[in-house]
């Protein structure tokens, strides 16, 4: 589900295995996985643009070889010493195969982290491009991904659509301010278990994800309830 909370030990229980890396091309045969926080020493924000449903995902660092050579001075590789690709050079040859081919863009699920140990579900996107930027010191790949309209892969009979049109992300700063506000438990019930980020007037009728005022957190039960008001 959209916007769902995870422990981190919940998150790994979920795609059943330890995740480590920020970028995974294909960690298993439905989809890629990425995610997303703030690095440590260089604040990293992801920016979802205006449409609302696409982020921009800054590509990864050469990794740490020694302690003379600062990674964030390198440019971004796409490719190894040895001449493998790194995970950049996946994203974007999956790209590049995309638009060549017109095929099926990579899915790519991914969570962002909101605070040290509370990550969220930001949804299933579509890798559909890449740029490369100069970042003021060297360059680096910025991914695009658009939301998908289909938010589940595992189970073809139930797949569970969005619809776009009515559909905003909520930024991750948003997330946190709430999280704290609500000090992490269901604002109906008190209960911490099965959370999730809800939009207490929903976009389709007129709600912003922009700010916190209309973002609560709920769980699982009392979101049930509610949908049951509305219908
Ligand atoms: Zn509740």
């Amino acid at each position: 589900m959209l916007d769902q909370i995870f422990s981190y030990s919940e998150m790994c229980n979920a795609e059943k295995q330890t995740l480590q890396k920020g970028m995974n091309f294909r960690i298993n045969p439905h989809y890629s996985l990425i995610l997303m926080s703030r690095r440590t020493n260089a604040p990293y924000r992801d920016k979802i643009l205006n449409d609302g449903v696409t982020i921009e995902y800054e590509g990864h660092d050469e990794p740490r070889t020694s302690h003379e050579i600062n990674p964030k001075e390198l440019d971004q590789p796409r490719n190894t010493r040895n001449g493998k690709l790194t995970q950049n050079g996946y994203f974007i040859n999956a790209v590049e195969r995309y638009k060549i081919s017109q095929s099926i863009p990579e899915l790519v699920k991914a969570y962002e982290k909101i605070l040290p140990g509370v990550w969220s579900l930001k949804g299933f996107f579509n890798l559909i491009d890449y740029k490369t930027q100069f970042d003021g010191r060297r360059t680096v790949f910025v991914f695009i991904l658009k939301l998908s309209e289909n938010q589940s892969v595992n189970h073809a009979n139930h797949k569970l659509y969005i619809d776009i049109e009515h559909t905003r992300l909520i930024p991750t700063e948003v997330k946190k301010e709430v999280w704290q506000r609500d000090k992490g438990r269901c604002v109906l019930c008190t209960s911490n278990k099965n959370l999730h980020f809800d939009h207490d007037l929903p976009f389709s009728r007129g709600g912003t994800s922009l700010t916190a005022k209309n973002i609560r957190l709920l769980c699982a039960k009392c979101n049930l309830k509610k949908s049951d008001k509305i219908e």
